[in-house]
C-alpha cells in the first residue's frame, strides 16, 4: 500500500466513478461527519458517479439512495442495488435472488443465527437486522464489547459449515446464501445503469474501503484506496488496496475526494 499522496494526478484524472464502503470508510467512530458528507456532496456536484457499496441493510439503503448525494447504492454486501430516479420519482431495485429464494434462505439463516447465539458468547444479532432482506448480520464490535479475533473466526466457520458465505466488516460478520459479493453486484450496476463494461469500469473506478469485506473490490480495481485504519486489518487481507490515506475513516475519504477534485479541475497539475 503506497501513500495516497503518491497517486499521480494523471491517474486520478481518469476516475469517473467513486465506489466506497460506508462503515469506518465514510463514517468515523460510527458517525457520519459533516466533512465526509460534504466530500460526498462535492464529488456528486462535480459530476462523479458516486455509489456507496456497503454491508448495511436494505432499509438504510432505501434512505441512502433517496436522500444522500449519490447515484445509487449497493447494499447487504451485494444482495441488491437501489437507484432513485429523481425526475421520475421512482426507486429502482435490483436483487440478486428472487423473493421466493430470499424467503427460503431466511429460514436457513435463522438456523445459523440460533447456532451462533447459542455457541459464541458475547456475539449478538446486529441491531439493524430487522431492516435486512437477504443476509444475517452478527455484531461483534458495534453495540457489544469487541470480540477476540478467534471468536470472529468461529462465527465465520459456523456460516461456512452451513454452506453460506461470510464476510467480516469492521463491526459485523455478514453471512448469506448466494454466489454474490460487493463486486458482482457493483459490476451489474455499472453495466446495466451506467453503461460501463468491465474494461471501462476498471479504467474509471476508484474504490475506497477499510476492512476484509472490501477485499473483492481491492482485488478487482487497479485504483483502490484503503483509509488509514485499514492497517489494523492488513494481516487478514490477501488483497490489499493499492494506496492508503494518511487520515482515518471519514477524514481519509475526504482526503481522497479532495485529491480527485483537485485532479479534475486541474489546480493540482
Ligand atoms: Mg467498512
Amino acid at each position: 500500500m503506497r501513500p495516497l499522496s503518491d497517486l499521480p494526478l494523471d491517474l486520478a484524472r481518469s476516475v469517473r466513478v467513486v465506489l466506497s464502503d460506508i462503515d469506518d470508510t465514510i463514517t468515523s467512530e460510527g458517525m457520519l461527519t459533516a466533512s465526509a458528507y460534504a466530500a460526498l456532496e462535492a464529488l456528486h456536484r462535480a459530476g462523479f458517479i458516486v455509489i456507496p457499496v456497503t454491508g448495511r441493510p436494505a432499509g438504510w439503503c432505501d434512505h441512502i439512495a433517496r436522500m444522500w448525494p449519490v447515484d445509487a447504492v449497493v447494499g447487504e454486501n451485494g444482495a441488491f442495488y437501489f437507484r432513485y430516479d429523481r425526475p421520475a420519482r421512482k426507486m429502482h431495485q435490483h436483487f440478486w435472488a428472487s423473493a421466493e429464494e430470499r424467503q427460503e434462505n431466511r429460514a436457513r439463516l435463522d438456523a445459523i443465527e440460533k447456532e451462533v447465539l447459542a455457541t459464541v458468547p458475547g456475539a449478538a444479532l446486529a441491531s439493524d437486522q430487522a431492516y435486512r432482506v437477504a443476509d444475517l448480520a452478527i455484531d461483534f464490535c458495534e453495540d457489544v464489547p469487541p470480540l477476540p479475533e478467534q471468536e470472529v473466526d468461529r462465527i465465520v466457520a459456523i456460516f461456512e459449515r452451513a454452506g453460506a458465505q461470510a464476510k467480516v466488516s469492521s463491526i459485523h460478520v455478514n453471512g448469506w446464501f448466494g454466489a454474490y459479493d460487493k463486486l458482482s453486484m457493483a459490476k451489474i450496476l455499472l453495466a446495466d445503469v451506467f453503461g460501463l463494461d468491465w474494461d471501462a469500469a476498471r479504467r474509471s473506478v476508484v474504490y475506497a474501503g477499510d476492512s476484509p469485506n472490501d477485499e473483492p473490490m481491492f482485488a478487482a480495481f487497479p485504483l483502490s484506496v484503503g483509509v488509514a485504519n485499514i492497517s489494523a486489518f492488513s494481516h487478514r487481507l490477501r488483497h490489499k488496496p493499492a494506496y492508503i490515506t494518511a487520515a482515518h475513516s471519514g477524514d481519509g475519504f475526504a482526503e481522497l475526494a479532495a485529491l480527485l477534485l483537485r485532479a479534475k479541475d486541474g489546480t493540482g497539475a
